[in-house]
């Protein structure tokens, strides 16, 4: 079982920024294209901006030309849980991080091989760091 991190809402909105608040707590999804690592190329690994968890590589990240940073699998283990979202009139997966619970995004089954999934995450609920 992954630790959990259990805050209030009072320090949720102290440690986050109002946008990262909007998408981590509220399950708020920032517009498409706007994302600070939707275009990022570099070579390192994704954390959850709430708690720190490490959840996705740059290995996996590919140009999905959706508008959000696209990933087709997080890193091993049990870094992340997927959720049945039925909210707006739609049937699809969400992606919560295990730790935190914050909301990163949801998951489509159209991404490419190997996985053919397509995780689309928030850039607001990433924090990446170059690798050495
Ligand atoms: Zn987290």
């Amino acid at each position: 079982m992954t630790e959990k991190l259990n805050l209030t809402d009072a320090e949720w909105r102290e440690k986050l920024s109002p946008e990262q608040y909007h998408v981590l707590r509220e399950g708020g999804t920032e517009r498409a294209f706007t994302g600070k690592y939707e275009k990022n190329k570099a070579e390192g690994m994704y954390y959850c901006a709430g708690c720190g968890a490490p959840l996705f590589s740059s290995d996996t990240k590919y140009n999905s030309g959706s508008g959000w940073p696209s990933y087709t699998a997080p890193v091993e283990g049990e870094a992340v849980d997927e959720h049945r979202d039925m909210s707006h009139g739609m049937i699809r997966t969400e992606v919560t991080c295990a730790k935190c619970e914050g909301h990163l995004g949801h998951v489509f089954p159209d991404g490419p091989g190997p996985t053919g999934l397509r995780y689309c995450i928030n850039s607001a609920s990433l924090e990446f760091k170059p690798e050495e």
